[in-house]
């Protein structure tokens, strides 16, 4: 059974966002942490093209901050060694990563393709049902989504409530170039599959290299009519843009 600790309300992401409004990144995290402000928190990370900059903004403010990876078994292995390589490197000192539950694969993913005809029901199992559970008794999360990173993710607060729980979205007013400066100013490594074009790294099956032009997240579940794991629901539900895939 998933603990749902019904602990933040919208007024407190709205007297939030308020509060950190103008203030950057850095010192609302350390501000947050410091002030032991949200509970029981955790930043999840997909290790993908991106996720340095979080990675290594919440460890310079605190390095105990858990950081959960949620392994769908499907990863491609230049992931794996690029989340060694950031841990280690960025002095991460409490790491976990989550797997999806072995009976639920063997009952309905038995031959490992399920991508294949059913992406939303493999995400269902491989990342969504893992990360509910590494969520169970967290009171807050932090995502490393950008506003900028696709259409239905426009309009994306720093904090929102969901189910309870507060989501922090710490580099969601953040543009393309605030990341790329912050790789530059603090030397920090790429992704290895980047500079072979892959934009956005998810699950092997489902990622591949992005067209110049193209948006950076096209590459991913490319020729369904999917664009996010189901992860994330909207913050927007009555707007078409944000829905969510299932
Ligand atoms: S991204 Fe693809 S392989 Fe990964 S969980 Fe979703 S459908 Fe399955």
């Amino acid at each position: 059974m998933i603990d749902v600790r019904p602990r933040f309300t919208q007024a407190d992401a709205d007297a939030l966002n308020a509060r950190f409004e103008g203030v950057g990144a850095p010192e609302m995290l350390r501000t947050l942490f410091a002030e032991d402000a949200l509970g029981t928190i955790a930043v999840v990370s997909s290790f993908g093209t991106e996720s340095a900059v979080l990675l290594h903004l919440v460890a310079q403010a605190d390095p105990s901050i858990p950081v959960i990876f949620v392994d769908t078994l499907k990863m491609f292995p230049e992931t794996l060694d690029y989340r060694k390589t950031l841990i280690e490197r960025f002095g991460i000192e409490n790491a976990s990563v989550v797997e999806p539950d072995a009976a639920v694969l063997a009952e309905k993913d038995e031959n490992g393709l399920r991508w294949s005809f059913d992406p939303d029901g493999c995400c269902a199992i491989r990342k969504v049902e893992p990360l509910a559970r590494a969520k169970a008794g967290l009171d807050a999360w932090i995502s490393g989504r950008k506003a900028f990173q696709s259409v239905t993710r426009q309009n994306l607060p720093r904090f929102e409530v969901e189910d309870g729980r507060m989501k922090l979205n710490p580099l969601g007013d953040w543009t393309k170039d605030d990341l790329e400066a912050y790789f530059a100013e603090h030397d920090l490594p790429r992704h290895p599959l980047e500079a072979e074009g892959f934009l956005s790294v998810g699950c092997a099956p489902c990622t591949s290299k992005v067209l110049p032009g193209e948006d950076p997240r096209s590459g991913r579940w490319r020729g369904w009519d999917k664009t996010e794991c189901g992860i994330h629901t909207p913050v927007d539900p009555d707007d078409p843009a944000n829905q969510p895939v299932f």
